[in-house]
Parts: structure tokens; sequence; C-alpha cells
């Protein structure tokens, strides 16, 4: 009796193993153009003209930074690439290469770490072209995890840190301010079926409000505008992760000022509060033409702190939707 093993093994993680997943993942993601030896070898060389290299990392854990319900493996690709992508141009640097490891269950399919792989290539090739993955690592876990560390170029200019704000300068920002955050808002009351993350209720809003799914799902933030506000003389800028209020409390801290927004430029509670827009938020000196893209929404001013019209805003802000989450659901 003869025994089909092909049809017996299923085609996941486990059942394939690493060296042939990795075989399969491979071919799909993206090249780097500064990439001088790619995956295959011990490690990964990568050219560095500028003589400094620009370094960052983040992790993406499903339970607290996502649902598997909610975002698809691409949408999981592709904003793990947007988000260190963001941290790098928030340098004022070009994106160079990704270092990928994913840790993920035995039973993962592996066309689900294929669409990862889709995700990363066309998150690179859409934000920051010329970028790409130029090695990484690939394991077994119970809880899958991608973590990502991207490199870049600062291309002969000074980095532009959080600490060079000065009294004067004008405040501006390039991309959505709380789009993300509504996203996450409407998953959290309307994605969900019995307390639970449903894919079927987040397809459904996805359609019915696509912008803000997908700027929390798969988002899209202005990379190359970090470049532009570098040139364009940019005194300080971050990227804003936790939402503007508290991002922007790190530039006055950082700069010994203060920050006074203004309510009409920002918008409401949910554009100063809301969070994961990965938008460029930059000063610029009083005077100086602002970059495409940018769009002033306030001051730098003397003291400390965040102001809205001239008056201290205090509170914490920010619509904390993992607080009391229990991480081992879904
Ligand atoms: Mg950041």
């Amino acid at each position: 009796m003869t025994i089909d093993r092909e049809s017996e093994t299923p085609d996941t993680l486990g059942g394939v193993g690493e060296l042939a997943a990795l075989k399969r993942i491979f071919p799909r993601l993206p090249s780097a153009a500064a990439e001088l030896i790619g995956p295959g070898d011990d490690s990964a060389v990568l050219a560095t003209p500028d003589k400094r290299v620009v370094i960052t990392t983040d992790m993406m854990i499903h339970g607290p930074d996502f649902r598997m319900a909610w975002s698809s493996p691409y949408d999981l690709g592709w904003k793990a690439a947007a988000t260190n992508l963001s941290d790098v141009a928030a340098m004022g640097a070009v994106p160079t290469g990704l270092v990928v490891a994913i840790a993920a269950p035995n039973d993962t399919p592996v066309s689900s770490l294929e669409a990862i792989a889709d995700g990363l290539r066309e998150g690179c090739e859409s934000l920051a072209p010329g970028s790409g993955v130029i090695g990484g690592d690939l394991s077994v876990s119970t809880v899958l995890t991608i973590v990502i560390t991207a490199f870049g170029d600062l291309e002969g200019r000074a980095p532009v840190l959080r600490s060079g704000a000065r009294v004067g300068d004008v405040i501006a920002v390039s991309g959505t301010l709380g789009l993300a955050a509504e996203g996450l808002r409407l998953l959290f009351t309307e994605g969900v079926v019995d307390g639970e993350p449903d894919a079927a209720a987040a397809a459904t809003l996805a359609t019915q409000h696509p912008d803000a799914i997908a700027a929390q799902l798969r988002p899209a933030p202005p990379i190359a505008d970090g470049k532009a506000a570098a040139l364009g003389g940019a005194t300080s800028m971050l990227d804003l992760s936790d939402g503007l209020a508290i991002d922007a409390r790190r530039i006055a801290t950082a700069s010994g000022v203060g920050l006074d927004l203004s309510s009409e430029a920002v918008g409401g509670r949910v554009q100063l509060d809301g969070g994961e827009d990965h938008s460029l938020l930059a000063t610029f000196p009083e005077g100086a033409t602002l970059p495409a893209g940018f769009r002033a929404i306030g001051r730098v001013v003397e003291g400390e702190g965040l102001l809205v019209d001239g008056v201290a805003y205090t509170e914490r802000g920010g619509w904390d939707p993992y607080a009391g989450w229990d991480g081992a659901a879904g």
C-alpha cells in the first residue's frame, strides 16, 4: 500500500516546515535598492552611502496590536511595513531596508504567510518605493507576532529630532488626524458580535466607512513627506502614533517650549486625541514655505506642554480601547 504523503501534509507552517515556507515567501518579498546581499546568507548587507544609518523597530502582537478577525494577513504585512517606514520618515530619512521576524502558530496556512509577504511588498512599493525586505526570520509561537526593524538613509541631511522646535515656529501636520482612531472605534463598537471581534461585521463596516477602516487596518502614512519636511527646514518632527495631543507634548517637552494648537485648524476632540494616524507632525521656522502636504495647525510658544487656542490642554486624551480588554480573547 502506498501513502500519498503530499495530500496528507497540511499546507501549514507546521506541515511544510520553516525552510519550505521561507522558500515560498522569498519570491514575494520586495527587494531593496540599497541591498548588497539579501536573504539567503547569514546576514544581509545594506549600502549606507551617508555613513550613518537610521534604525527603528516596531512589534505587532495578536491581541494587543491586532485581531485576525478584523485584519487580513495582507493587512498585517502592509501595516507592519507602514508603521516602521513612518518612524524612519519621521527622522527626515528615506527608508531603505526592512528586516522582518515572524512567529506564527504551527497551524498557520502557508498562504497566510504568503499574504503577509504580499502586504509587505505592496506596502513598501506604494509608500516607500525602493525600500524592501533584506532579511528576516520565521519561527513558531502560539501568538502571531510580527517584528520589523527598519533602516533609513539621511542622504547627507541632519536628522530631524523632537528637540528642535523654537518659539515662533509654525506647527504643521501632513496626513490624517483622528481617522485611524475613528476606524478603531467603529470596529470596537460595530465590528463585534457578543463582544468578540467579528470578521463579517468588520467586512460590512469596511464598505460603509472605507476611509476610516482602511486608515486603521491598512494605513497609508505620508512617508515621502518626511524627507520633504527635512528639505523644507523642519526644526522638529515625529510621527503621530499615540494621538496629536500626546505626541505634540513630546515635542514640547523635548524642545522645552509650548505647542499652541488652533482648534479650528485641528478640528475636534477626535482629531486631537485619536492615535495611530502615523501622520507627520513637524515644526517649521516662521515664514518658511510649508512643503506640499503640510498644513499649519498652530504655533510654538514660550512655556511648556500643550495649549489649544492659548489655553493649557492637560487632559491625557486618547481613547484607549485596549485598556481592560482581555488579551487572550479572540
Ligand atoms: Mg514614531
